[in-house]
Order: C-alpha cells, then structure tokens, then sequence
C-alpha cells in the first residue's frame, strides 16, 4: 500500500473519533509551549489520541504554560496548529472549552493553592530555604552530575532510550530536620507559613519505600524513594507549582483516566503516585512511550529545530512520513 492511501485510510480513522465520547476513558495532550513540537511529541501525541479513541473515550488538550520564563503563547499556537496537522482531534482545550476549564494550567493557579494546602495541613511538606548555590556545594558541582549522568545513560543497558535518565539530583535533606517544626524555622513567624512564597516547599519521601505501578506499554516499573528521587518540590518560592503538583491536580480535577506520555517522565510518575496518595486522588493509568532518538542516539529535545514538525513540513513532509519513521537525516 502507498503512503498516500495509508493516510487516507488513517484521516478515515481520525475522522471515526467519537463526537461524543461512549465510554469514561479520558485522556490528555498536554504540550508545554516553550518551543515547537518535534517528531518525538509527534508520535507521542499520535499514540495518546489512537488510545483515546480506540477507547470510544474523550481526549482532552491541556496547555502546560507554567513556565513564565519559557512559555510564549506563539508556541502554544504553534502547537494546536502542528497538532491539528497531523490529523489529531480533541474533545475539551483552550481553544474549544469545555466542563473542566480554564485548559490553561497557567489560569489554574488557585486548584495549585488548593492542593498545596491540603498537603501542608497534612504534614507532608516543609519550607526549604536553601538556595541553588546551596544545593550545588551539597551535591557536587552540577558540571560533575552531569557527566555522571551521561556515563549513566551510556551504559550497556541504554537507559537513555528508556527515558530514565532524570537528572534532578536527590535533595540532601539539609532543612528536612524542620519537619513539622516549620514555625521553628529561625526568622518565621506562623503568618510567614501560612503563606507560601518565600520558600520551596518540598514533600517528605519516606526514604526506602518502594513505589511500583504497571505500565501498560513499558510492564511493571519500580523505583526507590530517597535513592532513584528524594524530597521534591511541590511549590516554588516564586509561588510557581512544579510540575508535578500541577500535573495530579489538573489530572484528578479533569477526571483524566489514562496518562500517556514520553519515557523521560517515569521517574515523575513515582512521585506523583506519593501526591495522589497524599491528597487522597485516584491513579490513573499509565503508557509511557519510548523515546525517540536521533542519528547520535541522543534523545530528541526542543533544541533539534531541524526535526521541529514546523520545519519538516516545510520541507514537505507529510504527517504520515512523521509518524512512519522515516525521519530525513538532521541537517
Ligand atoms: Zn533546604
């Protein structure tokens, strides 16, 4: 068969997604727009929204636009354009609305407050002052981690293609001794925790426990608290939420059923099985899809331009050529 008629036979199956989804499957898009799309979104993206419809479910588009920093709504434009090119629909997003709105997660600030809260009240968080300097002389220079990093992923077992390379370092526990003494905290007063900038607040792994979950694309996955990941995050002291606060918020809140994202992410689906426990949310399942690498088996990242869904278009590819593999050589 040609690739022609290959596409018209998959635009045949795009236009079979559901009006109207017939089953409780949801799941999610959720780009981040601080570049533009590339081949490993691409295919990505593609696996979510044949899931979703194999499902008879809905799929919903979420833009995670957290990063004042690096976010521009150009790319966010950029990226429901490039993912309406390669044939993908959804139910529910920015650009159509729908029952779980804002699809913004940088108009979602109060539900990232809300669940702050909550794990607070709980005792699962501390105010950490150290700053990024501190980090860095309790870890070892960050061009050291990095190179070890690198010997990792270059070991025989590959990791790299797996995505497991996740190069945050574990915290070394220096203000972990304030745990549920935050007011013991030298300078605080009770009115300077109730509100939450200032700090980061990081959520207390129980170091040693093991988180294990089933993927239903990768099989079973383990990983070690205070070994593979320690204290992370949740709440930046600029008042930003990580991305794993806002991620099991905004999953739980719009009922998502199935996450499907890149093997990059395994090591954050860890920690954000000890958040839903945490706030009391349900799981969802999970499909974590390989990587895909370029000619130098790196993985794939916003740097590439050259293998951006803009700029292979513009040298006529077809989304079938994108999601077929046949990817030209990087310029
Ligand atoms: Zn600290």
């Amino acid at each position: 068969m040609d690739a022609s008629r290959l596409w018209a036979l998959t635009l045949i199956r795009v236009a079979s997604l559901s009006p109207s989804p017939v089953s409780s499957y949801r799941g999610r898009l959720a780009p981040s727009p601080t570049g533009y799309l590339h081949v490993g979104h691409a295919r990505t993206f593609w696996t979510a929204s044949q899931r979703a419809r194999d499902a008879g479910g809905a799929l919903v588009m979420r833009m995670e636009d957290l990063d004042p920093d690096r976010s521009r709504s150009s790319y966010a434009e950029a990226a429901i354009e490039d993912l309406r090119w390669l044939g993908i629909r959804w139910h529910e997003g920015p650009d159509k609305g729908g029952p779980f709105a804002p699809y913004a997660q940088s108009r979602r600030g109060a539900h990232y407050l809300a669940a702050w809260s909550k794990l607070r009240r709980r005792g699962f968080l501390y105010p950490c002052r150290c700053s990024r300097k501190d980090l860095e002389t309790a870890l070892g220079a960050p061009h050291e981690r990095v190179t070890a990093a690198r010997q990792d992923a270059q070991s025989p077992g590959k990791l790299d293609l797996l995505g497991l390379l996740d190069e945050d370092p574990v915290y070394p526990g220096t203000c972990r001794g304030f745990q549920g003494h935050a007011l013991q905290l030298p300078g605080l007063t009770a009115g300077d925790i109730e509100i939450p900038q200032g700090f980061n607040w990081r959520f207390r792994v129980q170091d040693g426990e093991a988180v294990e979950f089933e993927d239903r694309n990768l099989g079973p996955q383990r990983f070690v608290a205070g070994l593979d990941f320690g204290d992370f995050v949740v709440l930046r002291r600029d008042g930003a939420p990580s991305y794993q606060l806002a991620c099991v918020t905004d999953d739980a809140a719009m009922g998502i059923t199935e996450v499907v994202r890149g093997a990059d992410l395994l090591k954050s689906t860890a920690r954000q099985i000890l958040l839903n426990r945490a706030l009391g949310f349900k799981n969802p399942s999970w499909f974590h899809c390989r990587l895909v690498v370029d000619h130098n088996g790196r993985r794939l990242a916003k740097r590439h331009d050259s293998l951006s869904l803009r700029a292979l278009r513009q040298r006529g590819l077809t989304p079938m050529n994108i999601l077929s593999a046949e990817l030209p050589v990087e310029a």
